[in-house]
Parts: C-alpha cells; sequence; structure tokens
C-alpha cells in the first residue's frame, strides 16, 4: 500500500443532509491506513486514528477505542509517512495555520498533519449520536459539548486539503486532537502550542470510496450550495 494516498470513505458532503449511516467498518478502513480522522455511525462522536489505533471521542467527554466491527458514514486515513518533521515553540493557531501553508506550500496540496507536544490549550468539540430520523448536519450540531483543558500533552491530526475540494471533504483544515491520557479530545475548534513536533505529509493522490451500495446515498439530491454553507457552519 502506498504511502502517498490518502483513502477517504464518503464524503463530507452526504453528512450534509443526514447521511448519517455507517457504510464501511472500522476494521476495513484501517487496511488503507493507520492514521486519521472521521466520525462514527449515526454521527456518534469524533473519530481520532494514531498508529493503527481508532478512537472515539464521545459527547460525554469519554474517550474509547473503536471495534472493528463498527462502521463509520465518513472518514479519511493515510499510512504515516512524513515529509517533514519540525520543532515549533509558542505557536496560536493562527500562526501554526498560516505558517504551515506558507512554509509547505499547500494551499493546492493534500496534506496530512500531525503535531505531538505539550499545547496551552486545546479546545474541542464532539457531535452527539443522532438517532433516525436522521436531521440535517447542521441541525444537528447546533447544540454539541465542548470540552478544554490547559498545559495538555497530546496529538492533533488531521488534514489540509484544497477549497476546491470542499463539499467532497472539509476546504482547509480539518483537525481532531486526543489527548495522551486519553482524557480529552474530539474535534478541534482551538489551540495554542507550546511546543511540540510537527509533522507534515503531502499527497499526491487522493481516493473517494462511496457507499453505492447504500440507498440512502443512491436517492439523495446533493445541493452544492446548500453543503458549501453548511460545511462552513458545522465543521470549522
Ligand atoms: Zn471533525
Amino acid at each position: 500500500m502506498t504511502a502517498n494516498t490518502i483513502y477517504q470513505h464518503g464524503t463530507l458532503g452526504l453528512l450534509v443532509p443526514g447521511l448519517f449511516e455507517g457504510t464501511i467498518t472500522a476494521g476495513e478502513l484501517l487496511t488503507h491506513g493507520d492514521t486519521g480522522i472521521g466520525t462514527l455511525d449515526g454521527l456518534n462522536g469524533e473519530v481520532i486514528i494514531l498508529d493503527g489505533h481508532a478512537y472515539q471521542a464521545r459527547e460525554d467527554g469519554q474517550i474509547r477505542e473503536i471495534d472493528a466491527t463498527e462502521t463509520m458514514p465518513f472518514a479519511s486515513v493515510h499510512f504515516e509517512q512524513p515529509d517533514v518533521s519540525v520543532d515549533v515553540k509558542g505557536l496560536s493557531q493562527a500562526e501554526f495555520e498560516q505558517q504551515l501553508l506558507t512554509e509547505y506550500q499547500l494551499e493546492n496540496v493534500f496534506a496530512a498533519v500531525r503535531v505531538t507536544g505539550t499545547f496551552k490549550h486545546i479546545k474541542t468539540r464532539v457531535a452527539p449520536k443522532q438517532t433516525r430520523p436522521y436531521q440535517t448536519l447542521v441541525a444537528a450540531t447546533t447544540k454539541q459539548p465542548e470540552f478544554e483543558g490547559d498545559n495538555v500533552t497530546g496529538t492533533i491530526i488531521g488534514y489540509y486539503a484544497p477549497h476546491l475540494f470542499q463539499g467532497a471533504t472539509v476546504g482547509g483544515y480539518h483537525l481532531h486532537f486526543l489527548s495522551d491520557d486519553h482524557q480529552l479530545g474530539g474535534h478541534l475548534l482551538g489551540f495554542d502550542i507550546d511546543q511540540a513536533t510537527v509533522k507534515v505529509q503531502r499527497f499526491a493522490d487522493f481516493k473517494v470510496h462511496l457507499p453505492i451500495d447504500n440507498a440512502a446515498y443512491l436517492q439523495e439530491k446533493f445541493d452544492n450550495q446548500a453543503i458549501d454553507t453548511a460545511i462552513n457552519k458545522a465543521e470549522r
């Protein structure tokens, strides 16, 4: 398996009208990568995949390892083989994101970003588990628990994608977090780096695997404008 491909199951866009049914097992997903992010069946929390293990950050703040039989409607993975590894100190989120964009010319590139170290501050949110009939993504994420910590040791993992691919995925940065002690995790809303090692891996290939056996997916009439608006609202 090439280390030069992002493998994505589903699209961010399919979550927008509420297609939250899991359509790939964690076991199968992990054959396509050992590192990544996603969400579980029913939009049940945030998925963080590190070193071949998939974890769920739940809406009650608990973190647990995901079983191979559990399913996901959307996830992205890759085999970790960073191009660069650099140490950084005292960077705000804005400084960090701009520095990466400039230094590695990411604007039109798919890249994985992994930041391991200590953070002065971390703020996450976790999508709450939905029940059928599913609401839209925006409705489902209007009220979602947020979690914060100071002086946290852990790992940021996620991707940068060219804005051209907004809808297929999140255009720009999409980052998740897991603390080393598994006490804090989720979709990253904000962070402040104390000191950390940053690893960047650039990809020439972006592979999308679609749930073509899922009836709801086949019947959906997607609206690009609504998808763009919803992603900006629900994923940033
Ligand atoms: Zn997320």
